[in-house]
């Protein structure tokens, strides 16, 4: 049996990142970009006013103060959109609005609320009153701060957040060139298995597998493919593993154990290769993995729970490989055990549990239920996984422990 961290690398291995495509602006969200973002202007294009107030020369209003205002000719009001046209000469200003372009001759803006307007209520051809004195530059917005024409705002690699798809509309591109989304095939094995909308009669139960898996999928930025239940034979396993070059990725549930009646492993040897089919873990020790022609698959066991571990472990990072991030891995955290636990020694256990905080960069953690494999509540009710390595078989209450963050999107390590 090989441990978790030789399966994931065989795994990645085999996964190469997919070609690109060019989409509209917002499809392009939680995506990796494909190619450098250019500018077609600066940003911003002019100088321009940050606040609401008064542009005036910072020299004209370096001893003003609320018991000694400086007095100021208002020659131009200047809203937002429109282009000053008057020079702001010695002993003058113009009234600004946020955003609206700096006119000549005035080096900074005095905010509203350190004024008070004079003749003719501040207007034009009236009078302000400065109570406080400005430097030169202040609550000015300079052209080109953010960025110059012809260059790149955002960069190949980067992921689309919502501040790119900001960045991106300023400087006119309504469209993005990103990485491919993985089409992913998802089948479920089982003659026991009936579809959600039927009641199982006995011995049967509902294909939630399939479910839990797409919605792993699209949670990872993929788009899932439920090609349905493949009965235990040889023969209906074969004709719909046979589908995965259809796709980018294929994963299947189910039959990989050791009945009779598990032929996932024989069938993927006979159409395809065989990389591995066991992993030291628990829950679910059967991961298997190889290819189909070359299509990428995955033989997650049928426990829900097993499926789903799995599917974090190793499908995961290979989705996000071939979507294109940098970083393929939740974010892990150190956290204190609030109880004891005992393992076999042999394997890693992935426990389903909380974490807690308890202060500033300090969790407690403990079990969220029922840790059965086949059960789903633990795992619904918990927000990690609880790594307990190989190599010892008693964690004592207050030690510390390892803990990979199923709330969290992607890790820096
Ligand atoms: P298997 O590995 O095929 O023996 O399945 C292990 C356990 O998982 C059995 O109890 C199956 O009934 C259950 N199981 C298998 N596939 C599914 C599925 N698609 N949805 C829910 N449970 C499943
Ligand atoms: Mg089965």
């Amino acid at each position: 049996m090989i441990t978790v961290e030789e399966a994931r690398e065989l795994v990645l291995a085999r996964i190469a990142a997919l070609d690109t495509e060019r989409v509209a602006l917002l499809d392009a969200l939680g995506r990796v970009l494909g190619e450098d973002v250019v500018s077609d202007i600066d940003v911003a294009p002019f100088d321009n006013s940050a606040m609401d107030g008064y542009a005036v020369r910072a020299v004209d209003v370096a001893d003003a103060s609320a018991d000694s205002p400086v007095v100021l000719d208002v020659v131009e009001y200047i809203p937002a959109g429109v282009a000053p046209t008057v020079t702001v000469a010695t002993g003058e200003a113009s009234r600004i609005m946020t955003g609206a372009p700096m006119p000549e001759g005035a080096d900074a803006v005095v905010m509203i609320e350190r004024t008070e307007a004079g003749a003719a209520d501040g207007a034009p051809g009236g009078t302000v009153e400065i109570l406080a004195p400005v430097k030169a530059g202040e609550n000015v917005r300079y052209r080109a701060e953010e960025v110059r024409a012809g260059e790149a705002v955002l960069v190949k690699g980067e992921v689309v957040g919502a501040a790119a798809i900001g960045l991106a509309a300023s400087v006119g591109h309504q469209t993005l060139t990103v990485n491919r989304r993985p089409r992913v095939a998802i089948v479920s094995t089982g003659d026991e298995l009936v579809e959600v909308s039927e009641r199982p009669g006995p011995g049967q139960i509902r294909n939630s597998n399939s479910y839990s898996l797409a919605a792993q999928v699209l949670a990872a930025g993929a788009e899932p493919h439920t090609l349905g239940i493949a009965r235990d034979n040889v023969e209906h396993t074969r004709s719909l593993l046979g589908r995965a070059s259809e796709f980018d990725l294929m994963i299947t549930t189910g039959g990989v154990s050791m009945g009779d009646l598990d032929v996932v492993k024989g069938v993927l040897e006979e159409i395809g290769e065989l990389e591995f089919w066991k992993v030291a873990m628990r829950p679910g020790a059967p991961q298997t993995f190889g290819t189909i022609g070359g299509t990428p698959f995955f033989g997650l066991p049928g426990n829900p729970t097993s499926t789903m571990v799995g599917f974090e472990l190793f499908v995961r990072p290979a989705i996000r490989k071939m979507a294109g991030f940098a970083t393929l891995d939740r974010p892990r955290v150190s956290a204190t055990l609030s109880h004891d636990v005992r393992k076999k020694a042999a394997r890693r256990y992935f426990m389903r549990a909380r974490l807690t905080k308890v202060a500033d960069c300090t969790y407690s953690v403990a079990v969220s239920g029922n840790q059965s494999s086949a059960l789903l509540t633990a795992m619904h009710r918990g927000n990690c996984l609880l790594s307990l390595p190989e190599g010892k078989d008693f964690f004592p209450a207050g030690c510390e422990v390892e803990c990979i963050r199923l709330d969290m999107e992607e890790g820096t390590t």
